[in-house]
């Protein structure tokens, strides 16, 4: 039987300072969690989080490319010398607003594994294909399209089911909701690879705060959060952090 160690992630998004890595560092280091907790703030503060085993840091996006002249653009290999080991890909904010395709999150979730950095790769369904009943063919597109380029990419990855009308809008999945979609997600993955199905972890996202989230890390198949609004707070991020547990 395989453990699944929980992963709490926190995605800060174009928001904190150098302060709230600060106090987020501090409440941090001061508990005793199950769970592996990592914290994805804006780049530019990564080097503000002191060098800690309490958590880890990541990237929320990284680049297609390995370096030269991309102006604006962070490698993942600048990540990994930031002291990242973790880089979200494919979030719903870079796919709906920057227009990136399952092919831009696939090379940059590869670009992710080569310079040993972990990728979480998000995906959801938007409402209107979860009222069309579609959300499992678009989940299997997804996955799809992820193994048939690369076959081993989703045993190197974290995946985030991200239902993206409950990001940022104060509308969680009800536990049920997303456990079916993560049991899909796993049956999907172990088609390909029974071994990896069991390993992968797979994180929720989608307005996770301190009150919903035990229900959310009771199911058998959600394997901690991607964490929004909520891990700007520190007290709520940490009980949070306290609540998951691994599988
Ligand atoms: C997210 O940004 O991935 C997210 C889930 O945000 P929120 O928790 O605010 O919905």
């Amino acid at each position: 039987m395989t453990t699944r160690r929980a992963l709490i992630a926190a995605n800060w998004k174009m928001n904190g300072s150098v302060e709230l890595a600060q106090t987020m560092s501090s409440a941090l280091s001061s508990l005793t969690v199950h769970s592996e907790i990592l914290i994805c703030p804006p780049v530019i503060f990564l080097a503000n989080f002191p060098k800690n085993a309490s958590y880890q840091l990541g990237g929320q996006n990284v680049s297609t490319e390995i370096q030269g002249a991309f102006t604006g653009e962070i490698s993942a290999d600048m990540l990994r010398e930031s002291g990242a080991t973790y880089t979200i890909v494919g979030h719903s904010e870079r796919r709906a607003l920057y227009g990136e395709t399952d092919s831009v999150v696939l090379a940059k979730a590869l670009r992710a594994v080569s310079a040993k950095l972990t990728p979480i790769i998000c995906f959801g369904e938007t409402l209107a294909e979860r009222q069309q009943e579609k959300t499992f063919e678009v989940i299997a597109q997804h996955l799809d399209a992820v193994y048939a380029a690369h076959p081993e990419l989703l045993a190197a990855s974290v995946i985030a089911y991200e239902p993206i009308w409950a990001i940022g809008t104060g509308e969680t999945a009800s536990p049920e909701q997303a456990q079916a979609v993560h049991e899909f997600i796993r049956q999907h993955v172990a088609k390909y690879d029974a071994n990896a199905a069991e390993k992968i972890r797979i994180i929720y996202g989608g307005s996770v705060n301190a009150d919903n989230c035990q229900a959310l890390f009771a199911k058998p198949d959600i394997d901690g959060a991607l964490v929004g609004g909520a891990s700007l707070k520190p007290a709520e991020f940490t009980a949070i952090c306290l609540a998951a547990r691994d599988k």
